[in-house]
């Protein structure tokens, strides 16, 4: 990846050198001018003078991104629009990035991570790599139960992990719930994407918080000998394999069925027209669908600190909510602002209130049950 956009100079230090040799001006000034009390009160001022200014003026905000979705240009635009400041991004993978924050340490002109991952986003804050976002506005902006529990990351939207299924092959009151994915009705008609991709990472990690080592081991058995062919591919992929007769049902986040009915090529606009939604869990004893976030940590470091909360405030707002749910139909985190005309029309659905951290803290063990399930 190139590093377009954030500049390699050392953090600017914003008007401190011009204000140090202000001081010493002042300094010399008190020592003609034999008053004690006059010196110590400029010294006083100067000091205040001297530590404002080493704060940041800058203009900036630099962003390590893992998304990867048209809508963020569109929304790192509109700020800069509205606040001057400059959005500069750098993509990679989020454990890349999350290695190179590692690496860079103290140095980092990185003020933001954002990926869509909670699991990730506790990896970090694991790591040491984060410190708490204090504001009023983002947290009065967002959904309770889509918090980090201790403070370190902000959720910007969500995204269901949920079943599509056949409108010719498959009828809607035969599905229930992701256990049921295990039962022999569903053999060779399963389609998912191989288990290295992090969205099937979070979703196993959630059935091993809610369900345990052994029932989530079964149910992974299972589900792989109901699989419709080997996984491959990403979420676009086995809904257009669905299209293609090739399995009948498929897991996927929710938000790719609005990409897939809004794409300009025809064939995934068809795609897209092969399948229906489904939530599943959502019966009155049932947990919830499983969900994940897209969300903001901030960098121990940040050099742009207040930029970056600017930001995070303009990003959780109502404006840029909506910008976000009619671009990449992905849910709110904002709950004053409605999901799309296309998301709306699925109905609304019980959202898995297990604590996201979960996502990440379980991971090995999720990856060590589709290792031993033989989830390629
Ligand atoms: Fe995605």
């Amino acid at each position: 990846q190139a590093e377009d956009g954030i500049r390699d100079q050392p953090r600017s230090r914003g008007l401190g050198d011009v204000y140090k040799r202000q001081i010493y001006i002042l300094q010399f000034r008190t020592t003609l001018n034999n008053n004690k009390m006059k010196n110590y009160l400029i010294l006083f001022f100067s000091i205040i003078l001297f530590f404002s200014c080493e704060e940041n003026n800058s203009n900036e905000v630099n962003i390590y991104s893992k998304r990867h979705y048209q809508v963020d240009i569109k929304q790192y635009e509109n700020f800069e629009k509205l606040t001057g400041i400059k959005v500069n991004v750098i993509k990679a993978g989020d454990d890349e990035l999350l290695e190179r924050l590692k690496n860079e340490g103290k140095n980092s002109p990185a003020d933001l991570f954002v990926t869509v991952d909670a699991g990730k986003l506790q990896k970090g804050v694991e790591m040491g790599l984060f410190q708490k976002i204090n504001s009023e506005v983002i947290d009065s902006n967002v959904s309770d139960d889509l918090k980090d529990v201790n403070g370190y990351w902000i959720p910007i939207t969500y995204r269901a992990r949920l079943l599509v299924y056949s409108n010719e092959r498959v009828n809607k009151s035969e599905l229930s719930t992701y256990e049921d994915l295990a039962n022999e009705k569903w053999a060779d008609r399963i389609l998912v994407r191989s288990s290295s991709n992090a969205y099937n990472q979070a979703l196993m990690s959630s059935l091993y918080a809610n369900l345990g080592e052994d029932a989530t081991t079964d149910w992974s058995s299972s589900v792989v000998s109901n699989f419709a062919r080997d996984p491959k591919g990403n979420d676009r992929d086995q809904v257009k394999a669905i299209a293609a007769g090739q399995g009948d049902i498929a897991i996927v986040n929710s938000y790719y069925i609005g990409l897939l009915l809004s794409s300009e090529k025809q064939s995934e606009v068809d795609a897209g027209k092969s399948v229906s939604v489904f939530f599943p869990n959502q019966g009155d004893n049932e947990r919830g669908t499983h969900i994940n976030i897209s969300g903001f940590g901030m960098t121990k470091n940040a050099p742009n600190k207040e930029n970056a909360m600017k930001l995070l405030e303009y990003l959780t707002g109502i404006e840029a909510q909506n910008t976000y749910v009619n671009n990449s139909y992905e849910y709110p985190a904002n709950p004053s602002v409605k999901p799309s005309d296309l998301v709306q029309s699925w109905g609304d659905f019980k959202r898995d209130n297990l604590d996201l951290n979960a996502l990440g803290i379980y991971r090995k063990d999720a990856i060590k049950v589709f290792d031993k399930t033989g989830w390629k």
